[in-house]
């Protein structure tokens, strides 16, 4: 169950402006805010509900 628990913890995230998707473990974070490639700190969270 620890490996289920940590995959649950690892957010799939939509940049609000380039639309990229990342996981958030390779998003870049600067000062603790995500920050994609394109310079955005908005990101949506794509698989709140693991429908995947
Ligand atoms: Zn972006």
């Amino acid at each position: 169950m620890d490996n289920l628990v940590n995959l649950f913890e690892c957010l799939k995230l939509r940049c609000g402006y380039c639309g990229i998707e990342k996981y958030e473990i390779y998003i870049d974070s600067v000062d603790g805010n995500y920050t994609c490639k394109c310079g955005s700190h908005t990101f949506t969270p794509l698989n709140l509900d693991l429908g995947e």
